[in-house]
């Protein structure tokens, strides 16, 4: 691999002791995670908190790569683009609002380059962070889009961002906080980072482990509970991702419930079985938080817009 590729982000043996957002060390076990490439891992939640993340590796002798998706990233799918434009399209509408119609934007977790696309249709220069190489070589050679493993590199190559976005992504990195610090250090004083995550799961795992108890027996498998919780390192809440992003130093200056939907990838019985599954916790979340008027912060996705300090 090319040495400017981040090692894998988990170490075998590598243990985590302390609370990723608030350094609390009041930690209990909660799940043990199967990624779809074999990698094992242990998931424990934040009493203080509620942040729920990987504590230790479980499988044996496996270098942690899961940011790597398989097969899905062996090869460019720009289905999988298309099927996300929609998304781009709400996340980058939004900026409106806070006065940002233009500038360079980095895109962190580009992927193929469906976000940065969009962003050049309104009008930005753009420019991707990704750790799969297919990626950065598409987006370089048939879209002549700039492309890097790092935003540490993005920003020495292209000096700093008037925007800088990460959707669906934050939970992959094996520390968020010290992420958030180089998107922060990558953007221009009041510069805007735009933060899109799956959130506030925390109850589905703690449902289905009460249900398990009740009747004796494992109910789901864990690949398929880590598939309704869409997480990977970590699982935020609302609390602990605000919480998180202040550390880095960020003002947090918006928060939109982003909600889009089924989305279907590889149509299979399974996967349509967890869509359909997930989209009936989705409208469960959705009933709670505006039943108990914004109370219960249920929503499950959750975009985040932030100025740097
Ligand atoms: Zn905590």
């Amino acid at each position: 691999m090319d040495g400017n590729i981040p090692k894998g982000l988990a170490e075998g043996g590598d243990v985590r002791e302390i609370c990723e957002a608030c350094e609390s060390k009041d930690l209990y076990p909660v799940l043990e995670a199967v990624e779809n490439t074999g990698f094992q891992y242990e998931m424990v939640c934040c009493r203080a908190c509620g942040l729920i993340q990987l504590s230790r590796v479980i499988s044996e002798g496996r270098k942690g790569s899961l940011i790597w998706e398989g097969e899905f990233w062996d090869k460019p799918d720009l289905s999988y683009e298309q099927g996300r434009m929609g998304r781009h399209k709400k996340l980058l509408s939004l900026l409106k609002r806070y006065e940002v119609t233009g500038g360079q934007l980095l895109d962190v977790g580009c992927s193929f380059g469906g976000l940065l696309n969009v962003a050049m249709e309104m009008g930005f220069s753009v420019c991707g962070v990704d750790v799969s190489p297919v990626a950065i070589d598409y987006l370089r050679s048939e879209c002549h889009i700039e492309a890097f493993y790092s935003v540490v590199d993005a920003a020495q190559k292209k000096g700093l961002f008037d925007v800088v976005v990460c959707r669906s992504t934050l939970f992959y990195f094996r520390s968020p906080i010290e992420a958030l610090r180089h998107m922060r250090d990558a953007l221009k004083p009041k510069g805007l980072l735009v933060i899109e995550t799956q959130i506030n799961r925390a109850w589905i795992i703690k449902l289905i482990k009460r249900m398990e108890k009740f009747c004796g027996r494992k109910l789901v498998s864990q690949s398929t509970l880590q598939s309704l919780i869409d997480s990977s390192f970590y699982s935020f809440g609302t609390n602990n991702l605000t919480f998180m992003l202040q550390r880095a130093g960020f003002n947090i200056i918006g928060l939109h419930n982003s909600y889009y939907g089924l989305l279907q990838l590889k149509p299979t019985l399974y996967s349509t079985a967890i869509a359909l599954a997930k989209a009936v916790l989705n409208v469960l979340s959705f009933v709670i938080w505006v039943a108990s008027l914004g109370h219960y912060k249920t929503a499950p996705v959750v975009a985040f817009y932030a100025t740097r300090d």
